[in-house]
């Protein structure tokens, strides 16, 4: 039997997986909802299905398995496998089963039922946009799930708004990270460079044609922190070529309105994700200890003393102050 190291080939892919696929028609099994797509790529759909047996909703990605002229199924097996990999992970979303038919592959996923948080990034609705402690959340989650897959020796390589799930909207839920359709396994013993993400989010050494790591996908973090807070993209260009000279010049403005109000240790951690050399960015645990995400104390001018007389005796509440509030308002 293979080890994980035989079954790693020269381009960064798995090849073996544990799911069993089903050969008999997806729809046997699955009421597709008409009409509404969830989503669309360059080479699969994503919709919304009902299984028949327990009717439970699901994500369903069709992907077609040849494309442009191309065998791709290779791709789709190892999509397949990073998934199981991180099946463990709940920030990573489920793989319920697989379908295989003539020319397309199904991939029946946990339905993430709040979309993109690509939505509320680019939203100017005041009660749609995240909160900066919305972001702080889901930030520790997206943190939490890129540390699981580079634990794992998983690169993602296409982390961006639309690829981070929400499981709801109202109230807002936890994140899913989607779409292992880029991502590769990194060895010590093997470089790869090939890969190219979404213009937007994809690091310097992406389009220096340099090795890729697990600090690839720490730059699209800093990027993804500073959508999330802002809803700018900070290297975005006119056109592709603006974009890509933004990046390669590290071509960001900290001094933008919507930075400077922002807390300055939110400034502080998406400065050490956006740095030219992979090797001096911060790794995904080493973000989870940054201040800036660190759970904030409920009361700061009360001592602990004060909170328990409060709690314990009942006639020191005669303050019109509700006990949670703090006085420094
Ligand atoms: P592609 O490789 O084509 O980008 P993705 O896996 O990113 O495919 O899926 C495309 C889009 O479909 C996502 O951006 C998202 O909007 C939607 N989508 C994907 N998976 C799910 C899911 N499990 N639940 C809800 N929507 C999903
Ligand atoms: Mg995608």
């Amino acid at each position: 039997v293979a080890g994980p190291s035989q079954s790693r080939s020269v381009r960064g892919l798995l090849s073996e997986i544990k799911t069993a696929i089903h050969n008999e028609p997806f729809t046997d099994h699955y009421t597709v909802i008409p009409g509404r797509e969830l989503g669309r790529g360059k080479f699969a759909v994503v919709r919304k299905c009902v299984e028949k047996c327990t009717g439970h909703e699901y994500a369903a990605k069709i992907m077609r398995k040849r494309r442009k002229g191309q065998d791709c199924r290779m791709e789709i097996i190892h999509e397949i496998a990073v998934l199981e990999l991180a099946s463990a992970c709940p920030h990573v979303v489920n793989l319920h089963q697989v379908y295989e038919m003539a020319s397309e592959m199904v991939l029946v996923l946990e339905f993430a039922a709040g979309g993109e948080i690509f939505n509320q990034c680019v939203s100017d609705r005041e009660d749609e946009a995240f909160s900066e402690e919305d972001v702080k959340r889901l930030m520790r989650q997206i943190l939490e799930g890129v540390a699981f897959l580079h634990q794992n020796n998983v690169v993602h390589l296409d982390l961006k708004p639309q690829n981070i799930l929400l499981m709801s909207t109202s109230p807002l839920g936890d994140i899913k990270i989607v779409d292992f359709g880029l991502s590769r396994m990194v060895s010590s013993h093997q470089e790869l460079r090939e890969i190219m993400g979404t213009p937007e989010y994809v690091a310097p050494e992406i389009l220096n044609y340099e090795p890729i790591s697990t600090a690839t996908d720490m730059w699209s973090v800093g990027v993804l922190a500073y959508v999330m807070l802002t809803g700018i993209s900070p290297f975005l260009g006119e056109d592709k070529q603006e974009t890509f000279l933004n990046i390669s010049q590290l071509s960001v403005s900290y001094s933008d309105e919507e930075l400077q109000q922002l807390d300055p240790a939110a400034l502080s951690f998406i400065q050490m994700l956006l740095r030219k050399h992979p090797q001096e960015r911060a790794t995904a645990e080493h973000c989870l200890t940054h201040p800036w995400l660190q759970p904030t104390e409920p009361q700061d001018n009360q001592t602990v003393e004060e909170i328990l007389s409060v709690k314990e005796d009942p006639s020191s509440t005669s303050s019109p102050e509700p006990p949670t509030s703090t006085s420094s308002a």
